[in-house]
């Protein structure tokens, strides 16, 4: 496996790659992997030649007074995990952005609302970081986790709006044995804390389950907000699995999201509503 740091040793192996009729295969990440990270290079590794996994907490897409600071990192672990996981390639840069980067790409509409609307700025800096990663990697397909279900929604915008050539894969979110979310941030919870965020999912599926009886979206949602147990709940909705507008009522495809901080650690979870409990 390759490890690549600079932003000149990225592009070289994928031109290389590209040269020899090769399908690349992209995972972009923040590091301090765990098994809903690796589920995407899994999903990747079959439908692409060589595989390309970048490690890198890029400082755009957080605000000031969020965690970039504290943000876990675990160098060593990560790439052990991306070799198990038969990666070609990490790509670890210290620095991805060069002297006088002056581009900023947004997404508009798809980004306002939910984490949007509590994370001003933060699409922006991840659909800048991701446009960036697809130029530097070459990538042929691009896996993406239903876990950041705005994320990807917006990727695929931004994909489809600049015609990059990249295929957009989604992959399932992945739970711990308890059925929180995996999340790089779950380890920042204290035990009281990671007991507590049991209840995001649980309200979640609660929801999608008696969603089935014909529940209004109020009581349906009133019912999820009562059961959670956070310290503060950045927000709660049921929205158009496609545009994420805000449903009154449960006549489509539609998503439940909820955003809730534990002291100083923001988690997210989804469920999807009205298809597979069906
Ligand atoms: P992150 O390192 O948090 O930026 O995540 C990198 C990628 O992994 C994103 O596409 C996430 O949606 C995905 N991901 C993170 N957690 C999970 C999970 N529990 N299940 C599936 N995908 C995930």
């Amino acid at each position: 496996m390759e490890e690549l740091t600079s932003p000149e040793e990225m592009v070289a192996w994928a031109s290389d790659h590209r040269q020899q009729g090769h399908r690349i295969g992209f995972v972009p990440t923040m590091g301090f992997l765990h098994r809903g990270h690796v589920s995407l290079m899994e999903l990747l590794r079959p439908q692409c030649d060589v595989l390309v996994v970048s490690i890198y907490v890029n400082p755009l897409q957080f605000g000031p007074g969020e965690d970039l600071e504290r943000y876990p990192r675990d160098e060593g672990g990560d790439l052990a995990k991306c070799a198990a996981a038969g990666v070609d390639a990490v790509f670890l840069p210290s620095e991805l952005y060069p002297a006088g980067f002056g581009t900023r790409v947004e997404v508009s509409g798809l980004t306002q609302g939910l984490c949007g609307g509590s994370r001003p700025g933060h699409f922006s800096g991840v659909t800048t970081v991701v446009a960036r990663l697809f130029g530097l990697t070459r990538c042929d397909l691009a896996a993406f986790g239903e876990k950041d279900f705005q994320q990807l929604a917006v990727i695929r915008r931004m994909t489809e709006d600049l015609a990059l050539a990249v295929q957009i894969v989604p992959g399932p979110i992945v739970r711990d044995h308890d059925g929180l979310a995996l999340s790089s941030r779950n380890v920042n919870l204290s035990d009281e804390q990671r007991a507590r965020a049991l209840s995001l999912h649980q309200s979640l599926f609660t929801l999608a389950e008696t969603a089935r009886r014909g529940d209004s979206v109020a009581e349906l949602l009133g019912r999820a907000r009562m059961s959670i147990r956070a310290d503060r709940v950045d927000y709660l909705e049921l929205v158009d699995a496609s545009s994420l507008q805000p449903l009154a009522e449960l006549d489509r495809p539609a998503r439940a999201l909820v955003a809730a901080s534990y002291g100083g650690t923001r988690l997210i979870d989804n469920v999807d509503v009205g298809t597979q409990w069906t």
